[in-house]
């Protein structure tokens, strides 16, 4: 059946040090919890590579944000599908279920500005509705398309677990991973 995935990684390109480590942080970490394996920043950020690597420590999985100087190579050469995140493109519930797609699954999103090539070299341009929105709200939508809904519960190689309570917080420390 088209449409899944087991292993997505995810290409920010566009991301401008020191004026929005925030909203990249949000990608990352967005893309970290929903499952993607990697994330390719053009250009590098020590600051986000940092602090992701923070999070895996405390929370677990295995991902980590891979600083880059030139996006279009990582492109060109990717062996499998890449999907270019734009408002502009096909619908992505419409386009996903008859996609054949070839691992590993690149997804793609872009900042202030999206450079012409980004729609050339993607194998699919593909919206989240075409209203404009957010790059991380489009990321958590396609992972959760691709991958399914993350389950619940800490990731392996977790020493913090948070346990779910109707009110206030409750974190504990774990002796090992899962
Ligand atoms: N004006 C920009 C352009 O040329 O596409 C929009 C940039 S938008 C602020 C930043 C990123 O959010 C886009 O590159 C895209 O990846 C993502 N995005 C925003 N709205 C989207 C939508 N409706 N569907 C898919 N991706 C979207």
């Amino acid at each position: 059946m088209g449409g899944k995935a087991r292993r997505v990684e995810v290409l920010r390109i566009g991301h401008r040090p020191g004026r929005d480590p925030r909203l990249t942080t949000h990608l990352a970490l967005t893309a970290r919890a929903f499952g993607a394996a990697r994330m390719y920043l053009e250009p590098a950020d020590g600051a986000v590579s940092d602090h992701l690597r923070d999070v895996v420590r405390r929370f677990g999985g295995d991902f980590r944000v891979e600083g880059i100087s030139e996006w279009k190579p990582l492109l060109r050469k990717w062996p499998g599908t890449s999907l270019h995140l734009t408002m502009y493109g096909e619908d992505l519930d419409d386009v996903l279920p008859s996609l054949n797609l070839v691992e590993p699954v690149l997804v793609c999103v872009g900042g202030a500005k999206v450079p012409p090539e980004l729609y050339e070299l993607a194998t699919r341009n593909v919206a989240v509705t075409h209203q404009p929105h957010s790059e991380v709200a489009a990321l958590a939508i396609t992972l959760d398309r691709l991958l399914g809904t993350p389950r619940a519960g800490p990731l392996p190689g977790a020493r913090m677990e948070v346990l779910p309570t109707p009110r206030g917080k409750r974190v504990v420390e774990r002796e090992k991973g899962p």
